[in-house]
């Protein structure tokens, strides 16, 4: 008789829980998940994939905009809310069961309920009508991601996070957003493109901090060129509802009218009331899992991936940790889930995407580097009329002549750096992104073409 219920119990069925569970069981081992909520966690339901569809249903204004330079005549443009909602709802309801497919054809047996950590063998998960169940695990992991984390100030209640703007009954007219990034950034973008008005309002100089200067101050001209009421150094000190709507009043005084306060202010590990602290797991001052980089917590049986232990906090690392959990595991090699050169996206309007160290970052690493940077309309905005700017930056490590770092602003941001990932992850250096021929005409092109270092 095998001395635990399961070889694995996997506590959220979110992105890391469900890629461990999932190729744990694939490598044999008896493997169990709880999820309280949502199969597919924040990316499927409140995250990602909503998020990514309300882009598209934002950027079609620009697009029949555009369409004018090129010829087009369109009719009578409408948008419907509840017509996207209830078609992202649908979507994503598809993509729960296939999460529930998924793990039910590897064999993996899943609960609905909450689970706690009692002892670092053992979970009890509460089940709906409040039954409790207790099982045994020769390894426990905590895959329970993340939630929005609001700061306490009067009125706070009258404001929305990430996990129910997808859920809006209706569009408002007017929108504040406040929080400097990258959700805050991608939902100013999507209410703009929606017709609502939108006021961003961020605490620091300018926001996106941790990305490049240069994509930073490019995004900003963007949307206040687009007619976001963009907004720095400036937060709400409270807000106050009225017959009217809300009223934010910010820390210098002045006030702000609006419909709807939409808070990204950052997101905090979902780990209260797990039981970590009673069986021994440490944390760290912000609240996430502390784990070594096989993402084993301070106690031996328990493991934890994703946005709870608050590394890169992305759905593709949150996979790497969990696949190079099943491997070290179950797989007979230790694995390790590589952090370097995280490529990332923010899907603001214009896009942005990133790999690699940003120009201070490489500056401080490498001392020299060389700056390589172009700044263009794009060839469909020379008939569009779009005032658009399209910001590409490479930056080299002199000693080395290998690019460490590649920025972008601009249409198919993400599809294009994906692409250069691969290179700055396998060491190219500069001679081999000028020796690589462009495909003409694209934007993409200038990644191989740019010559002149501008510093
Ligand atoms: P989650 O996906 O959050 O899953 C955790 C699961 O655990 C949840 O389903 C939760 O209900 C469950 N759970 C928690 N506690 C318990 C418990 N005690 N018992 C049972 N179940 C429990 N990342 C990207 O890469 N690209 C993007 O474009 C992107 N956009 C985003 C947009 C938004 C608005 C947000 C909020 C996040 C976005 N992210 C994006 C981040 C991405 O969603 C997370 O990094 C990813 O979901 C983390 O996966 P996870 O497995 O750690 O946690």
């Amino acid at each position: 008789m095998p001395e635990y219920d399961y070889d694995l119990f996997a506590i959220g069925a979110g992105s890391g829980g469900v890629r461990a569970a999932r190729i744990s069981a694939g490598l044999g081992a008896r493997v169990a998940i709880a999820e309280e909520r949502y199969l597919g966690g924040t990316c499927v339901n409140v995250g990602c994939i909503p998020k990514k569809l309300f882009v598209y249903a934002a950027h079609y204004r620009e697009d029949f905009e555009d369409a004018a330079g090129f010829g087009w005549t369109l009719g009578e443009r409408r948008f419907d809310w509840p017509t996207l909602r209830a078609n992202k709802d649908r979507e994503i309801e598809r993509l729960n069961s296939v999460y529930a497919g998924l793990l039910d054809d590897a064999g993996v047996v899943r609960t609905e309920g909450r689970a706690r950590i009692v002892d670092p063998h053992a979970v009890e998960i509460e089940l709906e009508g409040g039954e409790r169940r207790r099982v045994s695990a020769e390894n426990i992991l905590v895959a329970t991601g993340g939630w929005p984390s609001l700061p306490a100030i009067e009125g706070i209640e009258h404001a929305i996070t990430s996990n129910e703007v997808f859920e809006l009954e209706s569009l408002p007219r007017r929108a504040l957003v406040v929080g400097g990034g990258y959700i805050a950034v991608e939902f100013a973008g999507i209410f703009h493109g929606l017709g609502v008005e939108v006021v961003q309002l961020y605490r620091g100089p300018l926001f996106l901090r941790g990305f490049d200067d240069d994509v930073r101050t490019t995004l900003a001209e963007g949307m206040l060129h687009k007619g976001i009421d963009l907004r720095f150094e400036s937060n709400p000190a409270k807000i106050v509802k009225t017959p009217a709507g809300l009223v934010a009043t910010l820390e210098d005084g002045s006030q702000i009218e609006t419909d709807l306060i939409l808070y990204a202010t950052g997101r905090r590990p979902l780990v209260a009331d797990l039981g970590l602290e009673e069986v021994g797991v440490e944390l760290n001052a912000g609240g996430a899992v502390v784990v070594d980089e096989y993402s084993r917590t301070s106690v031996a049986s328990i493991w934890a991936v994703g946005d709870a232990t608050d590394r890169i906090n992305l759905t593709p690392v949150a996979l790497a940790e969990a696949m190079a959990l099943a491997k070290t595991l179950f797989g007979g090699e230790p694995a390790r889930a590589d952090h370097e050169d995280v490529p990332s996206a923010v899907f603001s309007q214009p896009p942005i995407a990133s790999v690699g160290a940003t120009e201070q970052e490489a500056r401080e690493r490498y001392g020299d580097v060389a700056i390589f940077r172009s700044r263009f309309r794009a060839l469909k905005h020379t008939l569009s009329g779009r005032h658009e700017t399209t910001m590409m930056k490479l930056i080299v490590d002199r000693a080395s002549d290998r690019v460490v770092g590649c920025h972008m602003v601009g249409p198919d941001a993400g599809e294009i750096v994906q692409g250069i990932a691969i290179a700055v992850k396998c060491r190219a250096t500069k001679a081999q992104f000028d020796a690589t021929i462009g495909i003409h005409p694209t934007s993409a092109e200038e990644f191989v073409t740019m010559r002149e270092p501008a510093s």
